[in-house]
């Protein structure tokens, strides 16, 4: 295979990019292809409100066993931020009942959010990468194994194109490479089916985020939590910068995922205003923005017209979808694939490292170039 050759990565997720990350560090060129316009995948963290607060509209949380999100906040420089202790919390039954308040029943394990939000660790190890290594807007179709190498098929902004590659890292969720990338030779069919029947972790749910001129629920005495039964949102939590500017955070139900579907985002965000009146009374000051988001229907994560499978716990992985195919070219990532917190933050690095690792194994030489 000829040296010259860049090493291919689909998906600048979390685990494409880790992936990326040990690949350049080795010496390697690379080149890693996106669909969206924006690094981070299932992490998305986009400005929002007068204070252009950086709120989680994907991952939010990693806990005390996830050492791999720690350790890559460290090196990245990026601070963590400790999620606000549980206290006394509201819960509404219905829209037409009165809200309650309870002392919130257990201490859950420490989590801790990211500052700037968790999208940052992608677009740190993104900004370290050559400038021209991501290829943004740019979906791949399929790939081809030849005697010299593998080619991709790319459809981007200025139609389809074809990129020799020495091996191929695929960091896409394993249900959307079953649905939506083709392979040549084939795979076999106890992967295919293995990919088709793991869930997306969390691809089914969908997020609200609210910002606020101060966080008048601290002095309430309320801690932020609130538990809903009514709906659009299920779950609210804290979600206060570390410099004090006010958010709130949480869960969709399904009623607002529903009426999302039907009635629309500004008829959704209008009963996300209502439903905080209702929660935190009607003297409560409003928000200052609220932004949205629904991985259903949102077609990098989700196979169009598939639904998504909705899980408790992400499964572990059969080996079958770790296992490098193509002699050891065709390799796969993404946080589905991890052994030890498969479908988390911390899957998605120790995927992208898994695959990094198998390459320099499928070539030796590959280990370091420099
Ligand atoms: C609402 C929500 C809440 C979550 N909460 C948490 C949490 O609190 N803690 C936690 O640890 N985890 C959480 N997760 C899971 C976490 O987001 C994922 O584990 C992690 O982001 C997965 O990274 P990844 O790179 O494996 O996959 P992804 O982030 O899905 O990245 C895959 C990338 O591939 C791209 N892509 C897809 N198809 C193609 C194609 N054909 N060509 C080119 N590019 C393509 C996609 O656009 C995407 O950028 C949550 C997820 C969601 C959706």
């Amino acid at each position: 295979m000829p040296d010259s050759l860049p090493f291919g990565i689909v998906g600048a997720g979390l685990s494409g990019l880790v992936a990326a990350m040990r690949l350049h560090e080795a010496g390697h060129a690379v080149v890693v292809w996106e669909t969206r316009d924006r690094v981070g995948g299932r992490t998305w963290s986009p400005p929002l409100g007068p204070d252009s607060l950086h709120l989680d509209l994907g991952a939010a949380w990693h806990w005390t066993e996830h050492t791999r999100v720690q350790a890559l906040a460290e090196q990245l420089g990026i601070a963590r931020v400790s999620q606000h202790e549980p206290g006394t919390a509201l819960y509404e039954p219905r829209a037409e009942q009165p809200v309650q308040r309870f002392p919130w029943p257990e201490t859950p394990p420490p989590s801790w959010r990211l500052e700037g939000g968790t999208q940052t660790l992608a677009q740190h190890v993104a900004a370290d990468l050559p400038n021209d290594a991501i290829q943004l807007n740019h979906r791949v179709t399929d790939a081809r194994q030849t005697e010299a190498d593998v080619q991709v098929r790319v459809a981007g902004p200025d139609g389809p194109s074809s990129t020799a590659v020495a091996h191929l890292i695929i960091a896409v969720p394993p249900r959307l490479v079953a649905h939506t990338i083709d392979f040549d030779p084939a795979l076999p069919d106890t992967l295919t089916s293995a990919q088709r029947e793991t869930p997306t972790w969390m691809a089914a749910s969908g997020k609200a985020v609210a910002t606020f001129a101060d966080a008048f629920w601290r002095r309430q005495g309320i801690d932020g939590r609130v538990v809903s039964h009514a709906g659009p949102v299920a779950h609210w939590h804290d979600a206060v910068a570390p410099n004090g500017r006010a958010a709130l955070a949480g869960f969709l139900h399904p009623s607002g995922l529903q009426g999302l579907a039907t009635d629309g985002r500004k008829a959704l965000h209008a009963a996300i205003r209502r439903q905080l009146a209702h929660c935190f009374g009607d003297d409560t000051p409003a928000p200052t923005a609220i932004a949205t988001s629904n991985w259903r229907t949102d077609a990098a994560t989700t196979p169009p017209g598939v639904a998504p499978m909705q899980v408790e716990h992400p499964p572990t992985p059969p080996s079958v979808l770790t296992r490098p195919c193509w002699n050891g070219c065709l390799l796969w990532a993404s946080a589905e694939t991890a052994t030890e917190h498969p479908g988390y933050l911390d899957g998605a690095i120790e995927a992208g490292e898994r695959a990094a690792q198998q390459v320099f194994e499928a070539s030796p030489e590959a280990a370091s170039t420099r």
